[in-house]
């Protein structure tokens, strides 16, 4: 597992190549005590109440000096009947055939404008992989960046902000947007296996794997 010098504090880490979200962003919205009650989560689709439907799907981005793609394991929001259709199919050959399908993402991604709500194309793979999502917005960063791909310099900064949260921007005026959130506790994860509790803590909206 390559590793990379860190540029914040000069040590050596893992260099992760995917990052994924454990649930969409409007599970972590509903209060704690209520999710039991409001949502169904399993490892790959989400359901809140009742009338809320997503499934877990891939952002690959190409990194043109590295050894493979990098990934943003993400949810998206997709309506009731190609819910259901995706479901009806999770296991049936060929699924990778079905036309792609309107969603929106369900999950905040660091260091970007809003990612939350980004209209996306939910294209099938087949079975046992995660869909990928091509996103619709041409102009935003998540979307060049998966047309453009990146470089590791840009790899090693995300992998930097996961270990050590944004950068401290020298003193100035407090911004008027929101506040860039903490770095989320991290861990790695191999792709099928069952959810971890985080080392750092539970509140965590991501955890790192090698890739899918
Ligand atoms: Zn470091």
């Amino acid at each position: 597992m390559a590793r990379y010098r860190c540029h914040r504090c000069g040590e050596l880490h893992q260099m992760m190549f995917a990052f994924h979200a454990p649930t969409p962003e409007q599970y972590l919205r509903i209060p704690e005590s209520d999710r039991a009650k409001r949502a169904v989560l399993s490892e790959e689709t989400c359901e809140i109440d009742g009338k809320n439907y997503f499934l877990r799907g891939l952002v690959q981005i190409p990194v043109k000096d590295g050894p493979e793609p990098f990934q943003w394991g993400v949810w998206v929001s997709v309506g009731e009947l190609p819910y259901r259709r995706a479901l009806d199919i999770w296991l049936e050959e060929g699924r990778e055939k079905e036309p792609a399908y309107p969603g929106a993402l369900a999950t905040e991604l660091p260091d970007y404008p809003p990612t939350t709500g980004l209209k996306v194309m939910v294209h099938t793979r087949p079975v046992g992989q995660r869909p990928l999502l091509e996103v619709a917005a041409a102009d935003h960063p998540l979307a060049v960046e998966r047309r453009d791909g990146v470089t590791m310099t840009r790899v090693r900064e995300i992998n930097e902000f996961f270990v050590h949260g944004p950068i401290e921007k020298p003193a100035e005026p407090p911004p008027a947007a929101e506040p860039i959130p903490p770095a989320a506790p991290i861990e790695p994860q191999a792709t099928k296996s069952p959810l971890k509790k985080s080392s750092r803590g539970a509140s965590g909206r991501y955890r790192r794997t090698m890739g899918h």
